[in-house]
């Protein structure tokens, strides 16, 4: 085998233990570098990767290594490399038109203007309480956290576009803000706009009507730094995606900075245009799903700091664990809490807090959860079919999703084996307790397993499979 196909063998065994945006997110354009006398050197985009790999993958990598060569491998190393990639099919070079408005870029005063114009509170929109400061750092969003943090510190050149997607209220408006803040904290003259896409799509439907397209376009491609909230809004307006494609391009050209947040992958985007999802994908992608239960007491600790209020630890972790679907609820519980008892001027206790968050507790439900439900979220996340996991092939990319549906049967549906055999295509009990033992030893050591259960938890409580 040549190092190409080496590696081509190795990836297919680790794109069957990892989700597929991970897999993407740290495997694209990675390839050998070199293989000589049993040393193996990856070649990585960016340091970023190249650390990521070292610190989390590199176990997994090396065994993927050594079954794809028999062995052969005794060393593997990263070292940040780009090959040539290939343009992406349809990436037009920018229209003659598109020239004219660079010319009105180096105009500086009507650059001020326009600044002013669209950063309304002198902050390029911005929330002041949405900085990196505030925001509290866990597995499920560390990986957006770092790429955030990544291309605030040198935009346009670590990862363009960037893009965040998660479940609502989980951060990605929060980060997507701390991003500009970063910016014109230290560039206080960087031109940064953060837009949702309804208004993106308001502004131009409106400029078009009011005759002032081209002002439109002067604004967004002069722009330094482009932060877009929810483009899963632009769906199906054609005329707007013609827009924001020609102002990505543009403003990709030029090394200017894209940082784009939805609610679901790009793929998952109906009505998205093929030639959008593969640029929002061009760059570097990271998903948010819902902090486990330590990042919840700690986002609440920090909620509390923010608010000068304080509450026992017996109650924020009460709090933290009623409340587990997304960080907005967990704070509107919070601020429920705080209102009430500043308005009953009484010391919250156990009790209060209890009966007050009730509303919260029916919301949890963990009694509802079907088999079916949960056998659905899973083959979603692995990608395989229903006839796959029911079916009798022992292939490892149906074999491994199979024992992970059976252990979370048994963990959160609370099934008995016979009736985990029974639903899993009629197989025996023994099947079903040996693939909950599996599981749940191999949950205890791999952490990239224990992050996925944790997704699927998450994605069975909360319904949003889709996301
Ligand atoms: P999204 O845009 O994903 O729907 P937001 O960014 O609006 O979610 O977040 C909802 C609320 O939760 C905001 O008030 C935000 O400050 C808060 N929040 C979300 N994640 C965190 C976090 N990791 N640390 C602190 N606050 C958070
Ligand atoms: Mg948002």
């Amino acid at each position: 085998m040549n190092p190409n196909e080496i590696w081509q063998a190795a990836l297919g065994e680790l794109e069957l233990t990892l989700s597929k945006a991970n897999f993407t997110t740290w495997f694209k354009n990675t390839f050998i570098s070199s293989y000589e006398s049993s040393k193996i050197i990856i070649a990585v985009p960016n340091t970023f990767t190249k650390a990521w790999l070292e610190k989390k993958y590199h176990e997994a990598i090396v065994r993927a290594l050594r079954n794809a060569t028999n062995n052969g491998v005794r060393e593997v190393t990263y070292k940040v490399e780009v090959r040539n990639t290939t343009p992406i099919p349809g990436f037009a070079p920018a229209e003659p038109m598109e020239t004219s408005y660079e010319v009105t870029l180096s105009d500086s005063q009507q650059e001020e203007a326009k600044q002013q114009k669209y950063s309304e509170n002198g902050s390029g929109g911005l929330n002041p309480r949405y900085t990196f400061e505030n925001f509290v750092v866990g597995k499920t969003n560390e990986l957006a956290h770092a790429s955030a943090m990544a291309v605030a510190a040198s935009i346009g050149t670590t990862y363009n576009p960037l893009f965040i997607f998660g479940g609502a209220g989980l951060g990605k408006t929060h980060l997507l803000q701390a991003i500009g803040h970063h910016v014109l904290k230290n560039k206080p003259n960087t031109n940064v706009l953060y837009v949702t896409c309804e208004r993106f799509t308001n502004d131009y439907i409106q400029s078009v009507r009011g005759g002032r397209a081209r002002e439109f376009k002067d604004t967004y491609r002069s722009l330094d730094v482009l932060l877009l909230d929810d483009i899963q809004f632009i769906a199906g307006k054609d005329s707007t995606q013609e827009e924001f494609f020609n102002t990505f391009n543009t403003l990709h050209q030029s090394n200017k900075q894209i940082v784009i947040t939805s609610d679901r992958p790009a793929k998952e985007i109906q009505g998205l245009e093929a030639r959008l999802v593969s640029r929002v994908e061009w760059g570097m992608t990271a998903d948010i799903s819902s902090p486990d239960f330590e990042t919840r007491v700690a986002i609440l600790q920090g909620k509390c700091t923010e608010k000068n209020y304080s509450l026992n630890m017996e109650i924020l972790r009460y709090v933290a664990g009623t409340v587990q679907t997304n960080v907005r609820e967990l704070e509107g519980a919070l601020n429920k809490v705080i209102a009430y008892h500043q308005f009953k001027s009484a010391e919250p206790t156990m009790e209060s807090v209890q009966s007050l968050l009730q509303s919260f507790v029916p919301t949890m439900p963990k009694r509802n959860i079907t088999p079916r439900k949960l056998m659905e979220v899973v083959i979603n996340y692995y990608d395989i079919k229903m006839e796959e996991l029911l079916g009798k092939s022992r292939e490892q990319r149906l074999a491994f999703p199979r024992q992970v549906v059976m252990y979370l049967l048994r963990e959160e549906a609370k099934c008995s084996f016979p009736a985990i055999g029974k639903q899993i295509g009629n197989r025996d009990h023994t099947t079903a307790m040996h693939a909950c033992t599996k599981i749940g030893e191999m949950v205890k050591k791999d952490e990239q397993l224990k992050h996925d259960i944790n997704t699927l938890r998450e994605k069975i409580y909360m319904g949003t499979q889709g996301q």
